[in-house]
């Protein structure tokens, strides 16, 4: 088994020889969330497509990258998938027997000039996760995986994905944790990326979508926080109640 040809030849679709393997894919999502010119080193795909974000650093975390692996093998294949603003489009990925495993959240919108930037640079983790009785839900639907991530999981059966944000884990003086934007101090350039996994999502069998799933939060590679039998409802860019 391998990724079939017709899928390496697509204009969005970026792989390696010999191909990538998962860590190498998802290190280069998070260089792509990093703007590091290293995520595009040594791809090989659509050349105009290439030079389109080698051009401008901003193009890298502008727009969605998906991850998708064969099916087969223990250490399966896997290939990059560039989308548009709003997402990627995995539909003719699924059909040819493949599965996604992970998708980026950009740190910019439309343009260079719009962000999905924390409102003041950072908010308290516990104030966006449920802990705390003051919830702050619009800077949640930045930072969370939106109800239609969880949605697209369980209609295509996905074990597991991945939601790499834009957005640091810090802590304050106080040892409470932040999730910062990216570039609200010097020393967060370094400072551990949120990752997202969505683990087991399952519909529910009510008319409207809803799906059950469990949430594991990263900074970086660390897991530090799970929340079990999320119900969620909608799909779409809505967010989830925690
Ligand atoms: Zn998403």
């Amino acid at each position: 088994m391998a990724i079939p040809a017709p899928i390496l030849e697509r204009d969005d679709v970026f792989h390696t020889v010999p191909p990538m393997k998962m860590d190498d894919a998802f290190a280069r999502v998070n260089q792509l969330e990093r703007r590091d010119a290293a995520a595009l080193a040594g791809l090989q795909g659509d050349e105009f497509e290439l030079q389109f974000y080698q051009d401008d650093a901003t193009k890298m975390n502008r727009y969605e990258w998906g991850v998708v692996r064969e099916a087969n093998g223990i250490n399966p294949d896997c290939i990059l998938v560039s989308g548009g603003p709003g997402g990627v489009a995995f539909g003719p990925f699924l059909e040819a027997g493949l599965i996604p495993l992970a998708h980026s959240h950009p740190y910019h919108t439309a343009t260079a000039a719009s962000t999905r930037a924390i409102a003041g640079g950072a908010v308290a983790w516990n104030n966006i996760n449920g802990t705390e009785p003051a919830q702050n839900m619009i800077e949640r639907l930045k930072i969370f995986p939106s109800a239609g991530d969880a949605y697209f999981c369980s209609q295509n059966d996905l074990a597991t994905h991945r939601v790499e944000t834009p957005y640091v884990v810090v802590f304050n003086p106080a040892n409470i944790r932040y999730i910062a934007n990216p570039d609200a101090h010097p020393a967060f350039a370094a400072a551990p990326r949120l990752t997202f996994q969505i683990n087991n999502a399952r519909a529910l069998p009510t008319a409207a979508p809803h799906t059950r799933i469990d949430l594991t939060a990263y900074a970086g590679t660390v897991a530090f926080w799970v929340k079990h039998d999320i119900d969620v409802s909608g799909h779409g860019g809505a967010g989830i109640v925690l």
